[in-house]
């Protein structure tokens, strides 16, 4: 190949080195090409005539320099990350709406639980019939509602408790609180207004002024305020519960003693055996007959006659566990039950009683008169399986007793 046709030859080529280096940087492209163009041309110049061959040539190379800059755009430049930081920032965006929206979700949950658990409540104990069975559901709301079981609700108690708030529903852990009357020396009184104290949040229920009830709890880390709301909803349907309470209660007790209705002690009595038999366990029924009780009628009238009964009831009930039944069985006549008693623990505890009545000296103005009570006692399974069987033997063994000079206990089992 001569000369001239080898700077034809670059010069024809000064397009395809400006395309390969353009592929790392396209200025360096053009660079590279059209020195190497201009070199081949200026080596040609005096070699050649410039003749039409060669001005296309040139033309053909100045439009393939162009494309090759055109080909390898943004090679080389600095990449733009405009577009792709945007596109991060948009993914940054989305993801804390994600979160937020989760997190909203959640609480909406939580709300929607302890929204939940208000109406429940609040419903349950609308409908109820029979409170004490509803107080356990309550229990569960309480739990729920105030995520913690150490949460309980006292209600005004019955005549019989002197008025006084008594626990009617409770979390599982409810019984760890402190007692009624420890919250409340621990509050200063009953509470005028919800109060966080000690780790304890109280909160009282008021319907018309007057106070309802009381919540408690503690744990919780929600302060006073869902407290009140949970009072706020409550209190209408508790002041239901508490007539309705009232009403029953009026029915099964005995207006003169605060005692069981012979009807209510019946059903204790039954109630007893069933558990007794079930839990192959033993229990103990005494009927206390008071000696004469018609002369002291007679004598003293018939106001003085009531005071006395009272007071023998009083004594009856201090006289027996908590867990024990007494009931006014007929005018002096007075039923107690015994669950889970044997029969010579039965035995002590009525001759303690009759120990204790003609020890008591009963006393009204300048009045004071002793008496004496006569017991019969029968037992559970020994004296029969049948509530009316194991009261009749009662009744025996009472009758057995006045028989031998009133004044003293005598055991069915013993006839
Ligand atoms: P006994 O030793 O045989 O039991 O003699 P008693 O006089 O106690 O027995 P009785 O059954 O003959 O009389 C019971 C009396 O109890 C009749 C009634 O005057 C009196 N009594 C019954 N219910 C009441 C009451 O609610 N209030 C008063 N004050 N007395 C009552
Ligand atoms: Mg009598
Ligand atoms: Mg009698």
């Amino acid at each position: 190949m001569n000369t001239p046709e080898v700077w034809v030859s670059a010069a024809a080529a000064s397009p395809l080195l400006s395309y390969f280096l353009g592929r790392f940087n396209r200025w360096a492209g053009l660079a590279a090409g059209t020195a190497l163009f201009l070199a081949a041309s200026f080596m040609l110049a005096g070699e050649i005539s410039a003749g039409a061959p060669y001005a296309a040539l040139a033309l053909w190379t100045a439009a393939a320099l162009a494309h090759s800059v055109f080909l390898n755009g943004g090679a080389g430049s600095v990449p733009d990350r405009s577009g792709l930081e945007e596109a991060l920032a948009r993914a940054a965006r989305l993801q804390a709406e994600l979160s937020l929206i989760k997190t909203e979700t959640t609480l909406n949950a939580a709300g929607e639980k302890k929204s939940l658990a208000v109406y429940s409540a609040v419903k349950l104990l609308s409908e109820t019939v029979e409170p004490q069975a509803a107080a356990k559901q309550l229990g569960k709301y309480l739990a729920d509602y105030f995520e913690t079981e150490e949460a309980a609700l006292y209600i005004e108690g019955n005549a019989r408790d002197g008025g006084r708030m008594e626990l009617f529903a409770h979390g599982s852990r409810g019984p760890a609180l402190p007692g009624y009357l420890e919250l409340l020396a621990q509050a200063g009184g009953f509470p005028a207004a919800a109060l966080a104290v000690s780790g304890l949040v109280l909160a009282p229920i008021y319907a018309g002024g007057s106070p309802l009830g009381l919540i408690a709890l503690r744990g919780g880390t929600q302060g006073v305020d869902p407290a009140v709301r949970f009072a706020d909803e409550l209190s209408f349907a508790l002041k239901r519960v508490i007539l309705f309470r009232k009403v029953e209660w009026l029915s099964l007790t005995d207006g003169l003693t605060g005692l069981w209705r012979r009807s209510a002690l019946d059903e204790k009595i039954r109630e007893e055996i069933r558990r007794a038999a079930a839990f192959k366990t033993t229990m103990g029924f005494m009927i206390a007959d008071i000696d004469h009780f018609k002369h002291l009628n007679d004598n003293y009238g018939h106001q003085f006659g009531d005071a006395v009964l009272r007071r023998v009831a009083q004594l009856l009930k201090e006289g027996v566990y908590e867990t024990d039944f007494v009931g006014r069985y007929g005018g002096e006549e007075f039923g107690i039950v015994l669950p889970r008693a044997d029969s010579a623990g039965v035995l002590r505890k009525a001759e303690t009683i009759r120990a204790r009545m003609e020890a008591e000296v009963f006393s009204q103005g300048l009045e004071k008169v002793r008496l004496t009570v006569s017991i019969g006692i029968a037992h559970f399974p020994r004296d029969g399986g049948a509530p009316e069987e194991l009261v009749g033997r009662a009744d025996a063994a009472l009758y057995a007793a006045k028989e031998g000079g009133r004044n003293r206990v005598v055991d069915a089992g013993n006839l």
